[in-house]
């Protein structure tokens, strides 16, 4: 009888793993690594490529509402900047014309695009309704903290930073914060932001998870962002 009810029980959670696909795995397993360490050269499309699109200027101005929870000293000045370095670079013609002329295999798109198209992808990062703040158009919320993993903690030692789907918050480890570039600390939280706003990516790494939107738009933002750390100046989208 026991063995019959654990082989149901097995084969239950088999089937289930199954049954459910990436959304129910994905929701589960949100919590996850953010290396974002690597280097990825993209194409965009040029101005003289066939499909290039222009940046539009009549875009509202993206305000960016930050919570931060225990930010201190030299933390707090990096996080500061990380977060200027993200408003300027998101209200940005560069950005959009980044965003615009993205592509993936050969195609202007984002990979686990959602079935968007790069200008849709574009507009709903301006609107920066949140999932779970829909009606908070035209502000970018954001919760962050500091946490550093335990020593027995060994799977999280390499994380950059994760989010859960249920809450705002986005954790950032220190390890990696205290090294990083305040572009850097950008590209990261835009990232996770870009999965408040509803797009996701492979748990595992492979060779076409950079492409996804939250990667790509992650890499796009620390790119301009260290630009910009270096003095060059980007044009503003019009208000
Ligand atoms: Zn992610």
């Amino acid at each position: 009888m026991l063995k019959r009810t654990l082989a149901g029980l097995l084969a239950l959670s088999t089937l289930s793993g199954f049954n459910f696909p990436e959304k129910h795995d994905c929701d589960k397993h949100r919590q996850h690594n953010e290396l974002l360490t690597q280097k990825v050269e993209y194409k965009f499309l040029g101005p003289q490529d066939r499909g290039y699109q222009p940046p539009v200027t009549q875009i509202g101005h993206l305000q960016i509402d930050a919570r931060l929870r225990n930010y201190a000293g030299d933390n707090r000045v990096k996080i500061m900047q990380a977060l200027e370095l993200m408003q300027t670079v998101i209200n940005s013609q560069e950005f959009q014309e980044q965003v615009y002329n993205f592509t993936f295999k050969g195609e202007r798109q984002f990979n686990q695009n959602e079935g968007y198209s790069n200008e849709q992808i574009y507009s709903q990062l301006m609107e920066a309704r949140e999932i779970l703040l829909p009606e908070s158009e035209g502000i970018i919320n954001l919760d962050l903290s500091l946490y550093t993993p335990k020593w027995w903690q060994v799977t999280q030692r390499n994380v950059v930073g994760y989010t859960n789907p249920d809450s705002l918050r986005i954790f950032m480890n220190t390890n990696f914060f205290g090294k990083f570039e305040p572009s850097d600390v950008a590209g990261n939280m835009t990232h996770e932001w870009v999965h408040k706003m509803g797009f996701s990516h492979d748990f595992n790494a492979n060779e076409d998870r950079p492409f996804s939107v939250p990667y790509a738009i992650g890499y796009i933002m620390r790119e301009l962002a260290a630009k910009v750390a270096k003095g060059a100046k980007l044009t503003s989208v019009a208000r």
